[in-house]
């Protein structure tokens, strides 16, 4: 193969390899935000559990306050005992506390079922709070595992950046100029591939006899459509980064 041709394809299959890392750094973000879904919904659920054993303490607390004010007024009125003169009064006293005894024994009732519903209450608090400190350290991993693979990204593009230079250094500076101004006018793609008589950057066709003629890859051609160094190679490898794998937008 040429050498300036097989620089300028090295050189792509690096920026290409460069382009996809750089992508897959930019989308680690919307993975993390895949992990705050049931953060989100665990911290709601405890916050629900959370207001709703807080009501139930704030209800209990008004209801000691009235059974307190009843015991008080109870004792008042037993104190006011020595002061009845008749019989009719009496009865009417005796009647007064006996209504004030029975709302008081209401007061009570309600009291102890508050007490078993906080009871309740308070276990799916907690359980509400183990659930919600799982989420919180699964989402700490998944923070830390992204936080790594971003690190190791970082490092595979700073050895691809230097491997460039290599190639860069080697190739022809009009060559490298026009590459470059296909790079970023043609969307990271300026050496394409070639097959059955098609570009493979804008899938126009070649004409036979240039195709003949880049399939021995001992020149450099160019799409006359896209512009895009043109070359020859039988099939992309297995594992093949760079090329026409990614797709190609039209030139601008
Ligand atoms: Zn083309």
């Amino acid at each position: 193969m040429n050498e300036q041709l097989k620089f300028l394809v090295e050189l792509q299959e690096i920026d290409t390899s460069i382009l996809d890392i750089t992508e897959k750094i930019e989308s680690l973000p919307e993975k993390l935000k895949h992990y705050r879904i049931p953060l989100k919904k665990a911290e709601s659920a405890f916050e629900k559990a959370k207001a709703r054993s807080e009501a139930l303490n704030k209800k209990k607390k008004d209801k000691d306050i009235q059974l307190d004010e009843t015991l008080d007024k109870i004792a008042k009125l037993k104190d006011r005992s020595s002061e009845i003169k008749t019989n009719k009064e009496y009865e009417a006293h005796l009647r007064e506390i006996e209504s004030v005894e029975r709302s008081r024994r209401g007061i009570e009732d309600e009291i102890l079922s508050l007490m078993e519903e906080m009871e309740k209450f308070s276990l799916e608090l907690r359980q509400e709070e183990m659930k919600l400190r799982e989420v919180e350290n699964e989402f700490k991993r998944q923070e830390q595992a992204l936080e790594e693979e971003k690190k190791k990204l970082y490092a595979e593009i700073e050895a691809l950046k230097r491997k460039r230079e290599e190639y860069a250094a080697r190739i022809d500076e009009e060559y490298y100029n026009r590459y470059m101004n296909l790079l970023r006018r043609a969307g990271g793609l300026a050496v394409v591939r070639t097959k059955n008589e098609v570009c493979l950057g804008c899938n126009t066709n070649i004409p036979p006899q240039l195709y003949n003629d880049i399939r021995k890859n001992e020149d450099i051609y160019t799409c006359y459509y896209c512009k895009r160094f043109l070359y020859y190679r039988e099939e992309e490898p297995a594992a093949a980064s760079g090329g026409e794998a990614r797709e190609a937008p039209p030139v601008s």
